[in-house]
């Protein structure tokens, strides 16, 4: 395989698509020896055959706001790649939402469900709606009729969305209301269901959560101690909320979180009811950072800026993509950082990958720390196959015990001669044989 050949290829033919050549470049040089190495995979022409989605749907999706006005936004289905499985991933609504995006994630997300050993393909939906701002009937009228045309294309054996940016509980809840009415059946099609109609246990909280277990692994390959580290976090989402949790809960201290406007630093950390606190303004879509340092004496509020300045242990992008960029990570390693551990989809850029590595700080890639969600996702869909709900330690458990296969996965493709780990290049690898070998096993389809 000739990356730079490769690149230029998929460039020619998708020039403004940044986000998801950035995503295949640093795939493909990660696995370029062990491709290289396995003649048959070249023959087969796997990677062509693999930066290509199998299929993308793109359809209008018109509703009435509250002022009885016609709105009309775009929506996508990206069915990335199926060889292991259902195409899985979720669904953002966010005004950001384009195509580029939607094949970045789904592109990462193939060889993230790869990861966790579960039967499940690669895919990634969105809308580039706004869901801010919105009242509660304009959300449940918007997700009625992006329905309307998603239903023909998804299904329990053929692509099961989940939530992502901008969608959660309540805009699973009006899409599967939706779907459960045109396809009159109740299965999993969806997961991120609430509890009372399909839902797991532990499955808001699962990426969160799952990205805390795996940083806890990196710190142990260095026999450091999660307990008394101090942390920031990006963006308090759905993501960060679990992240803040976990890391409380297994001892660490969360001393800054983000939000679009600054981020607050609280000293003596940010956990119990002031975490529940910020849950309660963000399910009332209020502003999150600054009514928080007014409320909670000793903390402060910093507009504009990113958490990244602030001196921490662990640091763990949990918004969006390349939001930490060169100069955050020189700000983190310059203060000391010892892990980064990247929640949000592919949150860091190349340049600051790059500084980590140089640094030798612990770094590990969205693909393998946040999968926890879409492998609770998984054992959602198992629980409805089963017709079973499984309590909270059962799937607390299997979590635990697939964010740790995953870690190991990463160590034995991504351990150099050095003793350091290269999380990147081993979550890629370890990712893409599984893959590859399927495809091969299927033939050229
Ligand atoms: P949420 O919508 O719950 O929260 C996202 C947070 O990030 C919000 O604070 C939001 O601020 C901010 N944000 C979103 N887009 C941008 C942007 N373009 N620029 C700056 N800030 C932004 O999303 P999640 O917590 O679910 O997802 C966060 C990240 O984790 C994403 O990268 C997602 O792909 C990834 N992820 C999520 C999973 C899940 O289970 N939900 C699973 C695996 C990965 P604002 O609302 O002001 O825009």
């Amino acid at each position: 395989m000739n990356v730079e050949k490769i690149m230029q290829d998929l460039t020619a033919k998708h020039s403004n698509e940044p986000e998801y050549l950035q995503a295949v470049h640093e795939v493909l040089e990660s696995i370029v020896d062990v491709y290289n190495a396995n003649p048959q995979f070249e023959k087969a022409k796997i990677v062509e055959r693999m930066v290509e989605p199998d299929r993308v749907f793109t359809f209008k999706v018109s509703w009435v706001d509250d002022n009885g006005d016609a709105q009309v936004n775009i929506g996508y289905r990206v069915q990335f790649n199926g060889a292991i499985g259902p195409y899985k991933g979720g669904i953002r609504f966010h005004p950001s939402v384009n195509l580029s995006i939607l094949k970045f994630l789904g592109f990462e997300q193939t060889f993230k469900n790869s990861l966790t050993s579960l039967p499940m393909g690669g895919g990634k939906g969105g809308s580039d709606f706004n869901p801010k701002g919105k009242s509660d009937g304009e959300i449940m009228r918007f997700c009625q009729a992006f329905m309307l045309e998603l239903w023909r294309y998804i299904g329990p054996e053929t692509d099961v969305p989940a939530g992502d940016i901008g969608v959660g509980a309540r805009e699973i809840g009006y899409m599967y209301g939706m779907y459960k009415k045109l396809a009159q059946e109740h299965t999993g099609v969806l997961t991120g269901k609430g509890l009372n109609w399909g839902g797991s246990l532990i499955r808001p909280e699962a990426t969160g959560f799952g990205g805390v277990y795996f940083v806890d692994h990196m710190l142990k390959t260095q026999n450091i101690d999660i307990k008394g580290k101090t942390v920031s976090c990006s963006g308090f989402g759905n993501v960060a909320w679990g992240a803040a949790l976990k890391a409380t809960e297994l001892g660490a201290k969360v001393v800054a979180i983000s939000g679009p406007d600054g981020y607050v630093y609280d000293e003596a950390g940010i956990s119990g009811e002031k975490i529940n606190y910020m849950l309660e303004l963000r399910n009332s879509n209020q502003d999150i950072v600054a009514p928080y340092a007014q409320k909670f004496p000793g903390s402060k509020f910093v507009a504009g800026k990113k958490p990244w300045e602030v001196k921490v242990d662990i640091a763990l992008p949990c918004a969006t993509q390349n939001e930490l960029n060169g100069d955050d990570a020189a700000a983190l390693i310059k203060n000391g950082v010892i892990c980064v551990g990247e929640i949000s989809n592919m949150g860091c850029t190349p340049e600051a990958i790059e500084a980590f590595q140089k640094a030798k700080v612990l770094f590990a890639p969205g693909k393998a720390v946040n999968a926890g969600g879409v492998a609770t996702s998984g054992l959602e869909m198992s629980q409805n196959s089963l017709k079973l709900n499984w309590t909270r330690e059962e799937v607390d458990v299997r979590l635990k015990q697939i964010m740790e296969n995953i870690h190991i996965a990463c160590v034995k493709y991504g351990k150099q001669a050095d003793g350091y780990i290269n999380y990147v290049k081993g979550a890629n690898i370890a990712g893409f044989l599984k893959v590859a070998s399927a495809m091969l096993d299927l033939g050229v389809v």
